[in-house]
């Protein structure tokens, strides 16, 4: 007869409980064990090579043996795999750690029973209600392993949230991890119980989380030390020009072992919140025509930063090499004798030619690709030479472009360009505030202030600018001697 608890604490100052949970994730050592697989050899064969990469000993029972399963039979990934060209029996299961059948109908039921009477987790591909182990998604980064499940509900969910797991995980955890489990003991036997060890510990899962390489061998002096040896650094990472999804999978590690992010206006804010969350965020960046940008007192914060041991990203819109001072920073950290990586991004460009649907390098219309600067030290149209700009077989890009246009265009049109020669404005380019607008050399300067100044704009000039596909549709495109149609 069950003893009913009574309950003494009032409820008030219950410890918070757990939510219910859908499924327990336990994590299965099959190594050396026997798997029995049953079935159709296409659906049978991943979960095949998947018992068998965990060591397991597996048996597969199949009518048809396919090429593939046969290969695969003939080269494990780790394990056995033994193959049956016959129909399962009942007796195949004795013994079993776990069967797994892709089977359909009576037979399914009939496995999944002769499975559960012997006391074996069974898994019936495609079936979940017969089914008493589930495979998730899994990431692997042996011997760490993530899996990911969602009880059956959304697979497809279960597969985006694995994808964004990866992009978290630099392959070299694994190596750290295997690092750990090999100097476990010789941590244990130089650094007391308790909080130095912790600290050791802790110290470590540092370094892994960040770390782009396997582990230093002396990984254990470094760590044994009291004081961390490893001095700070700096990383100059593109943020790309406003899509987080635009980010590469380095900046966004980069972005989750960050100490202090250092990060200019361009950046949007969906793309700091990807940063590990304890890191330190501050904008230094300035706005197209704003306040005289102090490029020396952010090359003096980043160093001083790095060299009080801190990982220091400098988080730039579009690519660091494009238009972004990445010299002055360089500099600035090898004078300092500061580790420093550049992770590249997309250019604005880039971004923007991509959401119009356009190739800048159109081999029809355009033989050569220029990006161009419109801010010159002084913050006017620079001296450039002019007939370039006017070639009709280039595309021409200018950045910082929005309030010197106009002089430029004058220039240009003085050197040959015809007035008429096509050009589309882009601004906040893969934003969800993207707008784009077609017109021509001499009608940009009357429509660049009248787009919102605060955003980034772009001016793309060349025959390209014709054949830009704009959303809702492309049917404004029209012969650049109409100004300024508006397109979104
Ligand atoms: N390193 C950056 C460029 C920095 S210069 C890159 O590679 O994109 C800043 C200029 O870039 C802005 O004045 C604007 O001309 C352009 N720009 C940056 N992001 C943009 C965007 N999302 N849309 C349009 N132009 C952009």
């Amino acid at each position: 007869m069950p003893v009913r608890t009574m309950r003494l604490v009032p409820k008030e100052t219950l410890p918070s409980r757990m939510q219910p949970l859908s499924l327990l994730p336990v994590f299965l050592d099959l190594r050396g064990k026997l798997v029995i697989v049953a079935g159709a050899p296409e659906a049978a064969a991943w979960k095949t090579e998947l018992c068998a990469a965990a060591g397991a000993n597996v048996h597969v029972y199949c009518l048809d043996l396919t090429d593939d399963l046969a290969a695969l039979g003939a080269n494990p990934p780790a394990g056995l795999i033994t193959l049956f060209p016959r129909a399962w029996m009942p007796n195949d299961l004795d013994g079993a750690a776990l069967a797994i059948g892709a089977l359909e109908g009576d037979e399914a039921e009939d496995f999944a029973i002769a499975a559960q009477s012997r006391g074996v987790p069974v898994n019936i591909v495609d079936n979940i209600a017969l089914c008493t182990v589930g495979f998730g998604a899994i990431v692997n980064r042996s011997p760490v392993v993530i899996a990911i499940s969602t009880d059956g509900a959304a697979p497809v969910l279960g597969q985006a949230i694995r994808a964004r797991i990866e992009t978290m995980l630099h392959p070299a955890i694994g190596l750290w991890a295997a690092a750990a489990k090999a100097i476990r003991g010789s941590i244990k036997a130089r650094i007391p119980m308790g909080a130095a060890r912790r600290a050791v510990w802790s110290r470590f899962a540092e370094l892994a989380m960040a770390a782009r390489q396997p582990p230093p061998e002396n990984v254990i002096d470094d760590l044994s030390r009291s004081t961390p040896s490893a001095a700070g650094s700096i990383v100059i990472v593109g943020a790309g020009p406003g899509d987080p999804e635009l980010l590469t999978m380095k900046a966004l590690r980069a972005l989750q072992s960050a100490d202090v992010i250092l990060y200019d206006r361009l950046v949007a804010p969906e793309i700091l919140e990807l940063a590990r969350r304890e890191a330190r965020r501050m904008l230094v960046g300035k706005q197209g025509g704003g306040p005289a940008c102090r490029q020396d007192d952010i090359n003096q914060l980043m160093v001083a930063l790095a060299k009080s041991g801190k990982r220091v990203i400098r988080l730039k819109g579009g690519d660091p090499t494009v238009f972004g001072r990445l010299a002055e920073e360089l500099a600035a950290a090898r004078a300092d004798n500061i580790a420093v990586e550049v992770i590249p991004g997309i250019t604005a460009a880039t971004g923007a030619a991509a959401s119009l649907q356009v190739s800048l390098t159109d081999r029809r219309y355009a033989k050569r690709l220029q990006f161009v600067t419109g801010h010159a030290a002084d913050g006017q149209a620079p001296e450039h030479r002019w007939a370039q700009l006017a070639d009709a077989e280039a595309t021409t890009v200018f950045y910082m472009g929005g309030r010197t246009f106009a002089a430029m265009a004058d220039h240009m049109i003085a050197a040959g360009c015809p007035q008429d020669w096509p050009a589309v404005v882009v601004w906040s380019a893969t934003t969800s505030r993207q707008k784009t607008k077609l017109t021509t050399v001499s009608g940009v300067a009357g429509i660049v202030p009248a787009g919102e100044r605060n955003d980034p704009c772009l001016i793309i000039v060349g025959e390209i600018a014709r054949h830009v596909v704009t959303p809702p549709t492309v049917s404004v495109v029209a012969g650049a001697s109409n100004a300024a149609q508006h397109t979104s």
